[in-house]
């Protein structure tokens, strides 16, 4: 099979860890008989340097002619690079939402996987973490209360601050179809979360997912209150499978389940549009402060390439491939810094990649 990918290696560490990720993809193609055509574009800082511009729309072209995008991570630190002495619109993350927009990236995706041998990181008490967790927190991106109308005003010398959270039923139901979908391939439960106790966007989700539901009777449906979710995380994270969720509690909630993993260079993330296509990320940033070290951990880019092979060119065996030499070179004791603890061998970027590439069988 032909897979046609966009990489955006971006700024700092970026660029170190969408090299591994090749590294370990290229591997895969090797044993798997498949062919991987890369195309690199610029976005972030590294475009700002050449085009002014964090994403230019040739880029842009370039991304959607593709079948799925992998991303290494962008932007600088945020007090000392001049990229931000530039109007926020011609700053490094203005890219990020301007490629979302343009490939109308509607679900993101974000894994919460506690892994054996990292589970001294997970800061839940053991009687917790020891049953372990695997979930994704499927979270709509681009409606909600971030996306409704706002304004502040003053009414009789008082101010007053307006936001408001709409949703339609259509923008329900895909983002439903595509948590169902993502359940088929796991562990078929969705626990789609809410506040249909206080608020109508919450009750109209609900029914939406009601509807939904019916075209996928091997799936189990729950709907838990957004309050309740929040707690239920950190007292028995293991009842998840898919959480589905709308943009502002998914926003809370992805951050809370990513937190009890305990490893931010672990963590992979996708964003998905109604189509195969997908942008694949790891949730962590550009990590100005280690870039050019070759320390950083590639695992969460690595991770989220596995995530593109199963969702967007749907290759089921590969990504299990890549997941499950993660789980090897973890259980033979190498860490990157990030994740290092005694006993371990701890060992740079790139060797990372080679000790997960030799191990994709
Ligand atoms: P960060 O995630 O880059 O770093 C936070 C801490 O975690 C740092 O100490 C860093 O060294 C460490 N870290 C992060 N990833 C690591 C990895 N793979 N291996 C080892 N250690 C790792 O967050 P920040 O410092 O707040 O942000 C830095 C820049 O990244 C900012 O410009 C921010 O806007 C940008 N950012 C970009 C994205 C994105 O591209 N999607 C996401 C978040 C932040």
């Amino acid at each position: 099979m032909e897979l046609h990918i966009t990489c955006i290696p971006g700024d700092g560490i970026g660029p170190e860890i969408v090299t591994e990720a090749k590294k370990v993809l290229d591997k895969v193609a090797e044993k798997y008989g498949h062919n991987m055509i890369y195309t690199d574009i610029l976005m972030g800082g590294a475009s700002i340097d050449v085009h002014g511009v964090p994403l230019t729309d040739e880029a842009i072209e370039t991304a959607k002619a593709a079948d799925a995008v992998l991303m290494g991570s962008i932007g600088g630190n945020t007090t000392t690079s001049p990229w931000y002495q530039l109007p926020p619109n011609l700053r490094p993350e203005a890219g990020l939402l301007k490629i979302r927009k343009a490939l109308n990236l509607f679900a993101n995706l974000r894994p919460a996987v506690l892994y054996d041998e990292l589970a001294a990181a997970c800061p839940l008490k053991e009687e917790i973490s020891k049953a372990g967790f695997d979930m994704m927190i499927m979270r709509e991106l681009t409606g909600g209360l971030y996306f409704g109308e706002r304004k502040t005003i003053e009414e009789n010398g008082v101010r007053k601050a307006i936001d408001t959270l709409t949703y339609d039923e259509n923008e329900i139901r895909r983002i439903a179809i595509k948590g169902f979908d993502i359940a088929m391939k796991r562990k078929k439960k969705v626990t789609s979360v809410d506040k249909a106790n206080v608020l109508d966007s919450s009750r109209l989700w609900r029914k939406v997912v009601e509807e939904v539901a019916k075209d996928y009777p091997e799936v189990t449906l729950e709907h838990m209150l957004v309050d309740n979710c929040a707690m239920q995380l950190v007292k028995d994270p293991s009842q998840f499978d898919v959480i589905l969720t709308e943009n502002m509690f998914g926003d809370i909630l992805s951050d809370e389940a990513s937190m009890v993993t305990g490893s931010i260079g672990m963590l992979a993330s996708a964003s998905l549009n109604d189509t195969r296509f997908g942008l694949y990320e790891p949730s962590h940033g550009s990590a100005p402060d280690i870039a050019g070290k070759n320390i950083a951990n590639p695992i969460a880019t690595i991770l989220s390439a596995a995530m593109m092979l199963r969702y967007t060119f749907d290759l089921d065996q590969e990504a299990a491939a890549v997941e499950a030499a993660v789980e090897a070179v973890l259980k033979e004791g190498y860490r990157t810094i990030d994740i290092m603890s005694e006993g371990c061998e701890q060992v740079s970027c790139s060797v990372m990649g080679d000790l997960l590439a030799e191990k994709i069988r």
